[in-house]
């Protein structure tokens, strides 16, 4: 399984440490050129939405990926990456892949909460560290979006078809449990389309 991640800004290479670590093997994604290369899924890291966003646009990937994440193919997305599948940020008017029914809160904890981590039970996989980094959350879904965990009643992270959207960062705890969930979704789709092609 080829997994590429969006290279512009933020956490990406620990992503990549992690998704190695489970015998995928990784891509980054810089420019437009990066999407000649063949992948399976995508990984949109935590770092700072609206940069991410500008750097999306200006390099010319920002609408060839929102075709493909429309298309369905799998997405993780911690922190920023959550604010840039959000279809509505809460008083922004800022909209990004919009992917994702549903919306979201930047820097939603405070500055005293700025940072912090908890565990937390994660829908259909069991207790998870979760370390929250400036990070948003997500005020409200419409249908069809899972909520997978909350937080102190705030929810924190969901599942949307093939995108799965985290407000922490999972890829800076010692746990592998959410990156194998995701590479679990990424063998699915994979084999799900192997089965379309053959028939
Ligand atoms: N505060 C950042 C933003 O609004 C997200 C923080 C993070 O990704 N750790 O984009």
């Amino acid at each position: 399984m080829k997994i590429a991640v969006l290279a512009l800004q933020g956490a990406f290479i620990e992503h990549e440490k992690v998704l190695s670590e489970l015998g995928a093997e990784c891509i980054e994604l810089r420019n437009a050129e990066d999407l000649q290369q063949d992948f399976d899924a995508l990984v949109l890291p935590g770092g700072e939405s609206t940069v991410q966003g500008k750097l999306l646009r200006e390099s010319g990937m920002f609408e060839p990926l929102k075709e493909r994440i429309e298309a369905g193919m799998p997405v993780l997305a911690t922190c920023a990456g959550m604010i840039l599948l959000a279809d509505h940020i809460a008083d922004d008017d800022t909209r990004h892949f919009a992917t994702i029914p549903m919306t979201v809160k930047r820097n939603a904890y405070g500055r005293q909460l700025g940072s912090f981590h908890a565990y937390g039970e994660l829908e259909t996989v069991g207790q998870v560290p979760m370390t929250f980094i400036r990070a948003p959350y997500v005020v409200s879904v419409e249908d069809g979006v899972e909520m997978l965990a909350q937080v102190d009643g705030r929810i924190v992270a969901v599942r949307y078809g093939n995108q799965l959207a985290l407000a922490f960062h999972p890829e800076l705890d010692a746990d592998r449990q959410v990156h194998s969930l995701f590479t679990e979704m990424v063998e699915a789709y994979l084999h799900g389309s192997q089965q379309r092609h053959s028939a």
